[in-house]
């Protein structure tokens, strides 16, 4: 596979950008090769890089193309809102429209705000929370990721446990001794902890952890924090940026049925622009400026083209609701058959998946907490990423993160992800 002009490119790229990229784990290369692949275009499940290699795409984005590259609808709209212009700073008809469209498939959340990332909308529904409770403390999960504002960074998973990243750097004192950090999935230290520090405002949690790879979520789990945080009045925040209008329209929340206070979005609700959003009940949404003293800002907040493509995405996902069926019977199916291989070859390997989403562990046990996703065989995962992206096929790169199925992965995709699966445990069988 030649991939010379990615190569050339890189090299420039290091002399104009830290690291020659614009998010940590683009950086990964190919075990031989000293650079990333840079991709020019995306159709549908394909990526082709600058040297027109195309490429099965695992990862869509991270999330937000759950209906592929440059669906047609979406791709429509997109055109025809470039044509009325790209950001005024002022309110368009659209923002309400995408609000209200939010709204009827979360209902917990009463008002929403957008921001341009999920970053945003994590940092300021902490923001919120500290405000609404007059608390000051937050309580985070070991692992989960909720973007990279400063509080939210101690401990979290992504990019920033990929890079293993032993302190939080130009991250103050102050902030991590506001911030506790727990174990997943432990509720009784989480308890002890709302029980014996009153000043708690928020537990923020990614309710299906996909950022230490993807982790399983048991509902009794997730009920028992619902009703510790309302006992001890901390505000509840689900971090549904990959989650939600993935695993169901109405997200984590619906499939658990569990109603928290504040909710975070992104990725699908841009359609694949930038956007972010945060919402919830009205007495506590309504603290933020230009109503209340909380305040949010952003000059592209609400961008009209992330808000067309959203609008759009979100349509096409709830006329359509088999294609949540779609999604999760593929990834089922493609599950049990890397079952089936990791059995054939005596691979010590198992497969997490929720929905639309998976990881492969390199670990003969089940992974079910950080510490065992941390101790999974690295060497194993990293020559698979490298046997995937040699045979065509883009997976993350990280132990750490998620595959993405979307609504266009074909059976042609799925059969060429196997046979890269399949070369992958024959080295290292
Ligand atoms: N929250 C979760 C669960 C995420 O996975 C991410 C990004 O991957 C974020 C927040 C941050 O979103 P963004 O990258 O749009 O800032």
């Amino acid at each position: 596979m030649n991939t010379n002009n990615s190569k050339i490119i890189y090299e420039k790229a290091k002399k104009a950008i830290p690291g020659g990229v614009n998010s940590p784990v683009r950086a990964f290369q190919s075990v031989d090769k000293e650079y990333p692949i840079f991709i020019k275009s995306g159709n549908e499940s394909r990526l082709y890089d600058e040297d027109g290699n195309e490429y099965v795409d695992m990862i869509g984005s991270w999330g937000p193309m759950i209906l592929g590259h440059n669906y047609p609808q979406v791709l429509e709209i997109v055109k025809k809102e470039l044509e009325n212009g790209t950001s005024f700073g002022l309110p368009t008809k659209k923002e309400v429209e995408l609000a209200e469209l939010v709204k009827s498939c979360f209902p917990s959340i009463e008002k929403l705000r957008l921001t341009t990332s999920g970053t945003e909308a994590a940092m300021a529904s902490v923001r919120l929370a500290r405000a609404f409770t007059g608390k000051n403390k937050i309580v985070k999960f070991e692992g989960c990721y909720h973007g990279h504002s400063d509080s939210l960074l101690v401990k979290a998973g992504s990019g920033f446990l990929t890079f293993a990243h032993q302190d939080s750097n130009g991250i103050t004192e102050g902030v991590v001794k506001d911030t506790i950090t727990l174990p997943f999935g432990d509720f009784e230290k989480l308890k002890e902890t709302l029980e014996s520090e009153k000043d708690i405002a928020c537990v923020i949690i990614e309710p299906i952890p996909a950022n230490m790879g993807l982790i399983e979520t048991k509902k009794e789990y997730l009920e028992k924090i619902r009703e510790i945080t309302k006992k001890e009045k901390v505000v509840l925040i689900f971090d549904e940026v990959i989650s939600g209008f993935r695993i169901s329209l109405g997200g984590a929340q619906e499939v658990f049925g569990i109603t928290p206070d504040l909710t975070v979005l992104g990725k699908i609700i841009g359609g694949g622009y930038p956007v972010g959003g945060f919402g919830g009940k009205k007495e506590i949404m309504d603290l933020i400026s230009p109503v209340g003293n909380v305040y949010h800002a952003g000059t592209l907040s609400g961008n009209p083209i992330s808000v067309a493509a959203g609008i759009e995405t979100i349509s096409i996902l709830k006329k359509n609701t088999e294609i949540y069926e779609n999604i999760n019977t593929k990834t089922e199916n493609l599950v049990n058959q890397i079952n089936e291989l990791i059995k054939k070859y005596s691979i010590p390997a198992s497969v997490n998946h929720f929905g639309s989403l998976f990881t492969i562990f390199f670990s003969k046990e089940k992974v079910d907490t950080l510490e065992k996703a941390i101790s999974s065989n690295a060497e194993f995962y990293s020559i698979y990423f490298d046997t995937m992206l040699k045979n065509g096929i883009i997976v993350p790169p990280s132990k750490y993160e998620a595959h993405f199925v979307s609504y266009v992965h074909n059976d042609k995709d799925m059969e060429k992800f196997l046979t890269g699966v399949e070369k992958t445990f024959e080295k290292i069988s």
